[in-house]
């Protein structure tokens, strides 16, 4: 084609005559010539790196806390790692903590963070774990979940990205939240019953008190 041929030799006499201009100029300002592009390449990769910053842990790659299969297939029961790893369901009325009444802390059962403190947690009847409130905003993630041909809102731990269950919008006053978690998603720790009670020397020295510690 006759008529592309003209342009590409005007596109590279072009580029001569401004490498020309730039040799000409003075040495400092040739310095500073490269440093928009370099600063708009800047702007790209930090564009880049922000859109695939964790935020959404939904790829476990993108979580914060990563463990390998291996570790966790060690670690977990085969029930832990179902529920959390491959987004499992306990058995309804079976789980550890379905009934669990006593003061404390529920945790990740996979990295620990902590979920739920024992006074947001309620009987729902559901057969499963259920919080009205989480320990704090950041620590858990909410997916959609269009599973099973219906639409739910998974819930997956911030940190490591393990499956918990699924929130609904029927639980009590004051969030009307109810967060319906597996139990193998889960690990207590009671609250410090030396502490809570002012704390005597002879209980916190006490064999029985450091196991509870280590629980
Ligand atoms: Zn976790």
């Amino acid at each position: 084609m006759p008529s592309a041929a003209p342009s590409v030799a005007r596109s590279r006499e072009g580029g001569g005559r401004r490498t020309e201009a730039a040799a000409r100029l003075p040495r400092s300002v040739r310095r500073t010539l490269p440093r928009p592009l370099a600063l708009c390449l800047c702007l790209c990769l930090a564009t880049a790196a922000a859109s695939t910053l964790p935020g959404s842990c939904r790829d476990k790659k993108n979580c914060k806390v990563a463990f390998s299969q291996e570790e966790l297939r060690k670690r977990l029961t085969p029930l832990q790692y179902h529920v959390t790893q491959e987004k499992g369901t306990e058995s309804a009325f079976e789980g550890e903590y379905t009934h669990h009444k006593d003061p404390g802390i529920y945790k990740c059962v996979v990295c620990g963070t902590p979920l739920f403190k024992s006074e947001t947690k309620y009987d729902s009847g559901s057969g499963w774990p259920s919080f009205h409130d989480v320990i704090s905003s950041e620590a858990i993630e909410f997916t959609d979940d269009f599973s099973y041909g219906m639409h739910r809102v998974e819930t997956s731990c911030s940190q490591c990205g393990a499956h918990l269950g699924h929130i609904f919008d029927d639980g009590p006053r004051p969030t009307g939240k109810r967060y319906c978690i597996n139990s193998a998603s889960l690990s207590f720790t009671p609250t410090d019953s030396s502490e809570a009670e002012g704390g005597s020397g002879r209980a916190s020295s006490s064999p029985a008190s450091a196991d509870r510690a280590e629980l």
